[in-house]
């Protein structure tokens, strides 16, 4: 299982999933239904996982936590 971000090529909606590879292509828009879409990597899915464990948690926000996790 794996997060995965996406972009719907359609209405421009980004979201993620937690999927697998193998599933990856049942993934549809929760907004327009449509399966056109593109991954996205560096997105929100990476911010969750790797950021949230840095040393200001702030979700790369380190203007706000006074770190350098970003
Ligand atoms: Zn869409």
């Amino acid at each position: 299982m794996a997060v995965i971000d996406f972009k719907c090529t359609q209405c421009g909606k980004q979201f993620f999933e937690v999927t697998t590879s193998k599933d990856r292509a049942k993934v549809r828009c929760p907004q327009c239904g449509t399966n056109e879409l593109k991954q996205v990597f560096g997105g929100t899915a990476y911010l969750k996982t790797s950021s949230e464990k840095g040393k200001g948690g702030c979700g790369r926000s380190c203007s706000s936590c006074g770190s350098s996790c970003g």
